[in-house]
């Protein structure tokens, strides 16, 4: 097989001889590594808001001094370090990887800090971005109160493994208002309990957009059904966000670590009841 990698957990070919690595073991990070709560944002689909949702969540609660880190498991649109305005890579330390620190203290790793260049597309089949997500627990020096794993979009293979490969504690579940939605979130939150792992509750992005002229909010996605959705699925939302020009423009630019955090308070309160 020319691209056999001699490792089956990161190797995209089939054989006869292949032996199926044990992805579902969690395994432990690197001695002298810390990392306190693992977070995962999820999202039904690409495109809602997931990056966001998770950037803001970092970057609120190193605001308030806690050591916090992103694990961009969305190895096939990894969009967080240019958010935070890096373009460079990442760095070895003997077989383990640093994470990259933005300018406010946030760790970083995310497939397009070790790609050549980050135009590059992840051509790569389901285990081996499986592999991936797993070695960015593994083998990053992590030291950090708070980890968010920003995680693949959807409820296939990659989501999957990285479900019951990382250690998560809970979700946050990120959609749009759309009615198409009910159903995707529904299925996000059945794989979360059929994982076993606690939906912390429900951001809804998009929700509006407010007319800066006469400061209606517009529903431009439609009428929310989110109050509806988390009441039968017994979850609380944490926010409805409003397209905000001021938010893409700081991720467009790379100035994320400047966005306010007026939209996601709820939130930051259920992550604080839970240290408590
Ligand atoms: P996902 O991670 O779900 O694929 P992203 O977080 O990358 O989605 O968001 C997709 C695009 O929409 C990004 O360019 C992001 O900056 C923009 N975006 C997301 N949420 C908002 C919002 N509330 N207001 C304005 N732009 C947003």
């Amino acid at each position: 097989m020319s691209d056999c990698t001699h490792d089956c957990s990161t190797c995209g070919e089939s054989c006869g001889e292949r032996k199926e690595a044990n992805v579902f073991e969690k395994k432990p990070l690197r001695p002298g590594c810390r990392v306190g709560k693992v977070y995962g944002v999820v999202s039904g689909k690409g495109g809602v808001g997931k990056s966001m949702v998770t950037s803001q969540l970092a970057v609120a609660l190193r605001r308030e001094g806690y050591r916090t880190a992103i694990l961009d498991a969305d190895i096939t649109g990894p969009s967080i370090p240019k958010a935070f305005g890096i373009h460079g890579r990442a760095v070895a330390q003997g077989d383990a990887i640093v994470p990259v620190t933005t300018a406010t203290g946030i760790q970083l790793m995310s497939v397009n800090l070790l790609l050549e260049h980050e135009t590059d597309p992840v051509i790569w089949r389901g285990p081996v971005i499986g592999g991936v997500v797993q070695q960015f627990w593994t083998d990053v020096l992590w030291n950090c109160d708070y980890l968010f794993v920003d995680m693949p979009p959807g409820t296939g293979d990659v989501p999957l493994t990285a479900f019951q490969s990382l250690p998560i504690e809970g979700i946050v579940i990120v959609t749009s208002p759309q009615d198409l939605v009910k159903m995707i979130v529904k299925k996000a939150f059945n794989m979360a309990e059929m994982m076993k792992i606690p939906v912390l509750g429900i951001v809804e992005n998009y929700s509006y957009v407010k007319c800066p002229d006469c400061g209606k909010e517009l529903k431009v996605f439609g009428e929310s059904h989110i109050d509806e959705i988390a009441e039968k699925l017994g979850v609380e939302v944490l926010g409805k966000m409003p397209i905000d020009p001021s938010l893409a423009e700081l991720s467009d630019k790379g100035d994320f670590a400047k966005a306010e955090n007026k939209y996601l308070t709820d939130a930051f309160e259920v992550l604080h009841q839970l240290d408590r």
